[in-house]
């Protein structure tokens, strides 16, 4: 089955909006083991969108429409892709009943055109919106299968995964599927990693192996096809305990899983421990416990914290002696311990980490840009720090240091 994207909105072309969605569709098909050989990405307008699915239908089996399902006159992909395949378009009510509770919930006015959000072509499958109210739509016709999908994200992904996946695996029925595992890595970089992997990967039978850098994070990306789950299963498992066997590769391994994140792993291991932690930032000014709030159900182990970014802050809010600050300087193991151990003081946790450092572009206090010190409270011992010098622009610095402390935590909750 050859599939196509047809991403619509006008945004896209005018460049304030970067089709992230069509990347990520096409993660989730390839996924499936669904090819796909177009990209495409047109304005809301009604001729050229007719010419997108016209174009598609002649060289794709499945084209998946995205975005422009809103309320607005300029939101029209159902209404043209209706037209185009003769279908009436038609309220869908599971969704109606979610449009009415969304208004009576917010109480805001709903306006008539709110409705345009729930219509759906009179034989297709509507796609319920968990996360929106825009309903999207799954039809086959004329040997084509259509599908519409939202266009924020968020909507997006959730439907794909929650509605579309499943019927899109039915149709490409018990054949090879493909089977993902993705390792997560922590405190080495891609080139590494490949170095140390190079005859494995250099292999690449089955599974294929495949290292990707984001962030400072780096994943690798186990792939085999197979129709059997469990032979898939196996196959991944022992490919697996041969990457870990590897050198001191499983010392920089932290966990499973696409969407899961340094952050998320430490989160649950805190759950796991019933261990509480806190933050003092001066460099990374709160991104720490920013990363910390992204993570679902981090109230369990986070309380709150402190940001201190001057001397002044430093003295008033932690009571360190502004003496000592001056004579030690701010960025330094002193202070990364006092801040550190004021923090779990005041917050009265298990844990506390502080971070302070040169951001850049200017060196500060003789340390030149790129040198942190990150500090470490635990209960019932004294605090100490650690210096690391990260090498690069200033919000590099800033959420390496940050998960330079997740991992310094989690090395901690492991022993
Ligand atoms: P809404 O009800 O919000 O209008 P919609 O289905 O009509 O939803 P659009 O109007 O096309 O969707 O887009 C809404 C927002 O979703 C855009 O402002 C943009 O931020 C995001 N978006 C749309 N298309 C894409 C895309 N292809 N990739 C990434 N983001 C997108
Ligand atoms: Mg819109």
């Amino acid at each position: 089955m050859k599939a196509e994207i047809i991403a619509v909105g006008t945004e896209l072309l005018m460049g304030q909006v970067v089709n992230t969605n069509a990347a990520i569709i096409s993660e989730y098909l390839a996924d499936l083991g669904i090819d796909i050989y177009y990209h495409v990405s047109v304005s809301d307008n009604k001729k050229r969108i007719e010419e997108a699915i016209l174009q598609a239908e002649k060289r794709s089996d499945l084209l998946i429409l995205v975005g422009g399902l809103g309320p607005t006159q300029d939101d029209i992909t159902k209404q043209v892709l209706a037209e185009h395949l003769s279908e009436e378009l038609v309220y869908d009510l599971k969704g109606k009943k979610k449009l009415e509770e969304y208004f009576v919930q917010t109480k805001c006015e709903k306006t008539a055109n709110n409705e345009r959000q729930i219509l759906v072509m009179e034989h297709a499958k509507a796609l319920f919106n968990q996360v929106g109210l825009a309903v999207g739509a799954f039809l086959q016709k004329n040997n084509h299968y259509y599908v519409v999908l939202p266009g924020p994200p968020s909507e997006m992904k959730s439907m794909f995964t929650k509605e579309l996946k499943p019927l899109l695996e039915k149709i490409i029925g018990k054949k090879e599927q493909i089977h993902i595992r993705v390792l997560r890595f922590y405190g080495i970089s891609e080139a590494q990693l490949a170095a140390k992997l190079e005859k494995l990967i250099a292999e690449q039978i089955d599974p294929s192996l495949a290292p990707y850098a984001k962030n400072t994070e780096v994943t690798l990306r186990l792939a085999t096809k197979s129709k059997n789950t469990n032979e898939a299963i196996k196959k991944l498992d022992y490919l697996e305990q041969k990457i870990l066997a590897v050198e001191d590769i499983a010392f920089y391994f932290y966990g499973y899983g696409d969407d899961n994140s340094l952050a998320k792993v430490v989160i649950s291991l805190l759950k796991e421990k019933a261990k509480t932690i806190t933050a003092v930032e001066s460099l990374t000014s709160g991104l720490f416990q920013s990363t910390l709030g992204e993570v679902d159900g981090v109230s369990e182990v986070y309380k709150g914290g402190i940001v201190a970014y001057s001397l002044d802050t430093k003295v008033k809010l932690l009571g360190i002696s502004e003496a000592s600050l001056l004579e030690e300087g701010v960025v330094s193991e002193f202070t990364a311990r006092m801040m550190a151990k004021a923090a779990r003081d005041i917050v009265n946790t298990d844990y506390a980490l502080s971070f302070t450092g040169v951001a850049g572009p200017n060196s500060l206090e003789k340390n030149s840009v790129g040198i942190v010190w990150i500090g470490f409270a635990r209960r019932g011992k004294p605090p100490i720090a650690k210096m690391f010098h990260f090498r690069k622009a200033r919000q590099f610095v800033r959420k390496s240091a940050v998960m330079r402390g997740l991992d310094i935590l989690r090395r901690e909750l492991l022993d």
